[in-house]
Order: structure tokens, then C-alpha cells, then sequence
């Protein structure tokens, strides 16, 4: 049960506690995550507050807020019950975590992380499967503010302490990598950080914090694109900061700093998302590893990238530290040049193509991940395809890619 509230908290205080009892599986915490009723005021779910201005009825009332802002309404940016409600609710996923803020997506998130941590002459060491954007910001915003990013290979573990400098100030994961889903050895890479005082960042948009909680695996400050799976329905950007004590002050004064906030309506749809993550996430895992096996059987499929597939160079780690398998992997087709990926992708009945992943619909994306890495190298022999598997039904999904890939290999000249 939540704690009993009396009427003085009915302003929406957003005092710590309520957190649901440690120990519960997650499809549980995700059915009362944030719910207490300070937020809800006795409804299921919290109210949409549309609110920037908030009043106070005495000097006395307004006196103390000052004094202690986050002990109710004090401004829109500073939040309402509805943020604090998903905020909450995120925090609740992890043991470890002690807080969390909204950013308006998960490339604001980044950002957020970033200007939390570094300063002007810091070296800071990013995996080279990092999400596109976020090497274009290490370019666009860390370079510009006199520190310098580092790529290391994704499969370096613990090894990464050789990378340390005096001035190394983070490491920033993402695993599996974007676009190559290499598996990060992150338990180990967090403990090589922390034995030199250093700080590790984690992008777990991929996995969420039910297939992998990045902060009790040692991470100090977890991204998430919550547009991604969290939203769950392709119509909301937002993305998160969860962090662990020693680091939440300094997320949670960045966040204020920088003016972040998220619009109340996206911020009930996100909570609303997230109460069925586990079903979805379920369902997308079981689904993505049964049509990733089949494909891999397919002659124009040179390589499957998937580290769910039993043979792929991540398959270990992911088994010993992932709770399940999310909806995302690429394949690589064995030759072949765009004019032969179009006539795979161009008559797809069930994919469209687009940006993007975690939604109930089935996604397509040409890329080319060669042509982003400094650090390693990433040879194919054909056009790599990433595919988001949706919630539709598995054997209607296989035929559709099966008959593209068909369609490639005629026309590539493949035998099938
Ligand atoms: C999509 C994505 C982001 C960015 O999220 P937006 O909400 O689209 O800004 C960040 N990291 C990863 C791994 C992503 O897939």
C-alpha cells in the first residue's frame, strides 16, 4: 500500500517514498509505479496538469515552498504531479537509482547527461556503436566546449582502464550498440570506471531497465529515449536521466539549469506506455528472436546481427547479464546493391520504413554503420537492413521479409 496521505500533501508533494516494495517483479512495480496518491489524488492515474503558474495563499505558504521548492508546486518548469508521477515511476524500476528527470527526447536527455558531467579539458571515452547523434554531439557540443571524446571498441570490458587518462571524466556506453548490437561488457567497464573515479554514462534505450537495470549493474547515469519502447505508440519524443545518489544532484541541477521540461499530456501517455512495457517487450523479444533464427536460414542473408542468436559474438554476455531480448536487430544481405534492397523494401506489406523502434509497428532502416566508426572497423558484403519486429503476428511478419528477400536475391542475381 502507499503510504497513507493526510490533506496537507494533497498539493502533490513530491517528498521521496511510496516507492513500491523492493523485491517485486517488474510487470508488478510497473502496475503501481507511481501511483502514490499524493500524484493521483485518489484516481488510478494522475491527473494532466496544464500548469505554468502556480499560487500560494499566504506569505507564510510561499515562504516555506521558496525555502524548500521541491516539496509541492512551486513553478510549471519545476514540474506537477503528473512529471513527478512518471519521474517516480521510472526511479521505481531500479534499486539503485535515486532520482530522475524528463528531457522533450532522448537526444535532450544526452545533452543533459553530457553538461551534467563534463568540463573544459576532460577526455571522455564513447563505445564506437554509439547512436549516430550522439556521435554528432560529442563532435558539436563536447568538442566546442574544450574537452575531447575518445572512441573505444565496444568489446573492450575491462580492458578500458588502458584508455584512462588523468583527465578522464566519463565513459559513455551503449549496449548493444546501435545499428550492430555489439553486447558491452558494462558490469566491468563500470567497476574499471569506478576504481579511478571515473564516471560511466549508459545509453539503455535498447534494452530498458527491465531487460537490463544499467544503474544496480554499476552505471552511474542511465539514458533512456523514452520515446522508444517506453511510449510504446510512435506518437510521443521524450527521453530520460535516471541516476544513482552520487550523481543525481548534479543531473537534477543541470536539468533545472537547462530549462528542461516535458508538456503534461506526453508525460501521461508515457506513463500510460509504461504499464505495459513488460507484455510488449515480451512479445517483441519472443517474436524478434524467432524471425531472426528463420532469416538467418535465408541464402541472401550473409549475417545476422542479433545478439539473442545463439553464435553471435555477443550471445554470452547478453545471456548472463539481459533479462530477455528486445524487438531490434540487424541482418546483412550477401551482395547486392540499393537497387536490389529496393526491390526488397519498396513492396513490403508490413514494414514501412522509417526511423525509430519500440512502437506496436514494424519498422525497416537501411544504414550503413561502416562509414560511422573511427575506432574499429565494420566490413559487410551487402546493404545492412535494421529491423524492428512489432506486435503483430510473427508468422505474417517472416512471410512479408521472406518474400523481400526473395524478390533481393532474383533480382541480385543470388541463387535461393
Ligand atoms: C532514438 C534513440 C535516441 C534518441 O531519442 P529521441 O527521443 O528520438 O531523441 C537515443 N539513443 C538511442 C539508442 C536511440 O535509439
Amino acid at each position: 500500500m502507499g503510504r497513507a496521505v493526510g490533506h496537507q500533501q494533497g498539493d502533490g508533494s513530491r517528498v521521496s517514498g511510496d516507492r513500491p516494495t523492493p523485491g517485486l517483479k517488474p510487470a508488478t512495480r510497473l502496475a503501481r509505479a507511481g501511483r502514490a496518491r499524493r500524484f493521483t489524488q485518489g484516481v488510478v492515474n494522475p491527473p494532466v496538469y496544464h500548469a505554468s503558474t502556480c499560487t500560494f495563499e499566504t506569505l507564510a505558504e510561499f515562504d516555506a515552498r521558496r525555502a524548500d521548492p521541491d516539496s509541492g508546486l512551486f513553478y510549471g518548469r519545476r514540474g506537477t504531479p503528473t512529471l513527478w508521477a512518471l519521474e517516480e515511476a521510472l526511479t521505481s524500476l531500479q534499486e539503485q537509482a535515486e532520482g530522475t528527470r524528463l528531457f522533450p527526447s532522448g537526444v535532450a536527455a544526452i545533452a543533459g547527461a553530457f553538461l551534467s558531467v563534463v568540463r573544459p579539458g576532460d577526455h571522455v571515452l564513447l563505445a564506437d556503436s554509439v547512436y549516430e547523434p550522439t556521435r554528432a554531439m560529442a563532435k558539436g557540443l563536447l568538442e566546442r566546449l574544450g574537452a575531447e571524446p575518445e572512441y573505444y571498441d565496444p568489446r573492450i570490458g575491462g580492458d578500458v582502464a588502458a584508455l584512462f587518462r588523468k583527465n578522464t571524466r566519463a565513459v559513455y556506453m551503449e549496449s548493444p550498440g546501435s545499428l550492430t548490437f555489439e553486447v558491452q561488457d558494462v558490469p566491468a567497464i563500470c567497476a574499471a570506471a569506478q576504481d579511478a573515479g571515473i564516471t560511466t554514462i549508459a545509453d539503455n534505450t535498447w534494452a530498458s531497465p527491465l531487460l537490463f537495470p544499467a544503474l544496480d549493474r554499476g552505471v552511474d547515469i542511465e539514458i533512456q529515449s523514452l520515446t522508444k519502447f517506453v511510449v510504446g505508440h510512435s506518437d510521443v519524443l521524450m527521453g530520460s536521466l535516471t541516476a544513482r545518489k552520487s550523481h543525481w544532484p548534479r543531473v537534477k541541477a543541470m536539468a533545472l539549469r537547462l530549462g528542461q521540461t516535458v508538456g503534461p499530456d506526453d508525460a501521461y501517455l508515457t506513463l500510460r506506455g509504461l504499464r505495459t512495457l513488460d507484455s510488449r517487450l515480451k512479445r517483441h523479444g519472443e517474436s524478434a528472436l524467432h524471425i531472426a533464427r528463420e532469416l538467418a536460414r535465408h541464402s541472401a542473408v550473409a549475417r545476422v546481427l542479433c545478439p539473442g542468436l545463439d553464435g553471435d559474438p555477443g550471445h554470452e554476455l547478453w545471456q548472463r547479464d539481459f533479462a530477455g531480448y528486445s524487438s531490434l536487430f540487424s541482418i546483412e544481405l550477401a551482395g547486392g546493391s540499393r537497387s536490389d534492397l529496393a526491390a526488397m523494401v519498396d513492396r513490403l506489406e508490413l514494414f514501412s520504413m522509417g526511423f525509430s523502434f519500440g512502437g506496436y509497428e514494424s519498422l525497416v532502416l537501411p544504414v550503413d554503420p561502416g562509414e560511422l566508426r573511427t575506432a574499429t572497423e565494420f566490413r559487410a558484403a551487402g546493404p545492412i537492413l535494421r529491423i524492428h519486429i512489432g506486435m503483430e503476428d510473427p508468422g505474417d511478419l517472416l512471410e512479408d521479409l521472406i518474400a523481400g528477400l526473395d524478390r533481393f536475391a532474383r533480382q541480385a542475381g543470388l541463387a535461393t
